[in-house]
């Protein structure tokens, strides 16, 4: 039974932290080619195999199982199925997506829409989509306004070079298994005994908090020395690259994910004070999905993915981005003044659009200062004003931003004039 539903709005008020992230969210990700994937909140347990549907992936909440139709709880279970279902890898060789989509959850009787920012990429193995991933989210959490992002990276082996290095782990972790705490005792009996079933990945120890058992784990063997050529050279050529594109990074062979991840993870950090390398805090988990991609589809599927929660990047942005940077969001700001104005201003935003010429209007009685002040705040180069004596003249006052020297143009003119100057 559910007794309330939380509220989750993303309110884009002026001075609000949504006004600043969801455009340059959006602005950034399509500037690095991934285009937008809005996915249903409604999901039917009969589009997933079986083995998908389960209380780990958490597809179907409980208020709403018994007929088997559901919330979604993660949106990339969901876009993996809109990939699938419409099988887009049969009509595109690479597929990049990003969604800002809410995902939902049951907890103590209240429903709680969460929103998640996504980046997904499909079709691609190579260690230069791995790159291009993360220097997308570098340069949006930049753009953010946070600072330095940091990644930590590993990679877990593939099928070939993983169950040694399982077996070298599990008889580490049995010798050693009276002295850790009793949650990873419990992962080291489950998943050491070679049981088929196990619930759980014993690489989970490395995640556990406890100081001892980290300890303990110091010296346990590392995933990196026991990775085979083809890992090794992935991983080798992804860092080689992100040395090239100055992406700070850390190997960090204990970072493992959940166990859907496969091949290469990586952890995003951000530092809480403008000096680099103070007060690291992690935002989210991101890498290869190709084994959980494949399952779904029913065929070899690269795929990576990066999810992260909404409020958690909001909390961060609000606690140290910058709100007031500006945004730029058009080149040309366009004021009226009056009702003759205001219907020949209409007819130029659209022109200005025809042309390709990207435009903002503002409506409101503000004052001319003010109105200036919010196109400079807007980030645009080119101000238009058109006044009832402009209108009636059929002319268009053209003001520099920047400079603040204005000049009047007719209004056949002004075109041609905002392009040779938005050229300069
Ligand atoms: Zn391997
Ligand atoms: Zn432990």
């Amino acid at each position: 039974m559910l007794d309330s539903i939380a509220s989750a709005d993303l309110v884009p008020a002026e001075g609000s932290v949504w006004k600043h992230l969801l455009p340059r969210i959006h602005r950034v990700s399509q500037r690095f080619g991934f285009h937008r994937i809005e996915t249903s909140p409604l999901e039917s347990a009969g589009c997933y195999p079986r083995g998908l549907v389960n209380s780990e992936t958490g597809i179907f909440l409980e208020a709403f199982s018994s007929k088997k139709f559901g919330l979604k709880s993660q949106n990339f279970l969901s876009i993996l199925r809109a990939y699938a279902e419409n099988r887009i890898f049969e009509r595109e060789k690479v597929t990049k997506w990003y969604c800002i989509e809410p995902s939902f959850t049951v907890e103590k009787n209240v429903l709680s829409p969460l929103y998640e920012f996504g980046l997904v990429s499909f079709g691609d193995p190579s260690p230069i989509s791995e790159a291009h991933l993360i220097i997308s989210i570098k340069n949006l959490l930049e753009e953010l306004g946070l600072h330095h992002p940091m990644f930590e990276i590993n990679h877990k082996g593939c099928e070939a070079c993983t169950p040694y290095y399982r077996e070298v782990l599990a008889r580490f972790l049995q010798d050693n298994q009276s002295a850790l705490c009793d949650a990873c005792q419990e992962i080291t009996s489950s998943s050491c005994g070679g049981r088929e079933t196990a619930r759980t990945d014993m690489e989970e120890v490395f995640a556990c908090p406890n100081r001892v058992c980290q300890e303990i784990l110091n010296s346990a063997p590392q995933i990196l020395d026991y990775l085979d050529s083809p890992c090794n050279k992935q991983l080798t050529s992804l860092l080689e690259s992100l040395d090239e594109l100055e992406v700070s990074y850390q190997l960090n062979p204990r970072l493992f994910g959940n166990s859907w991840l496969s091949c290469v993870v990586f952890r995003v950090n951000v530092s809480s004070s403008v000096s680099e390398g103070e007060g690291t805090t992690p935002l989210s988990i991101g890498g290869r999905y190709t084994k959980l991609a494949s399952k779904m589809i029913g065929q070899d599927m690269p795929a990576l993915a990066f999810f992260v929660p909404l409020h958690a990047v909001a909390q961060m942005v609000e606690a140290q981005g910058d709100l007031e940077k500006p945004e730029k969001t058009a080149d040309v700001f366009l004021i009226n003044l009056g009702e003759l104005a205001a219907k020949k201003s209409l007819r130029l935003f659209t022109e200005l659009w025809k042309n390709n010429i990207s435009v903002t209007e503002h409506f409101g009685e503000n004052g001319i200062k003010n109105q200036f002040k919010l196109a400079e705040k807007k980030g645009c180069a080119l101000a238009l004003l058109i006044g009832q004596k402009e209108a009636l003249e059929g002319s268009v006052i053209l003001r520099d931003i920047r400079s603040g020297i204005q000049e009047v143009f007719s209004y056949d003119r002004i075109i041609e004039e905002i392009r040779k100057r938005l050229q300069d």
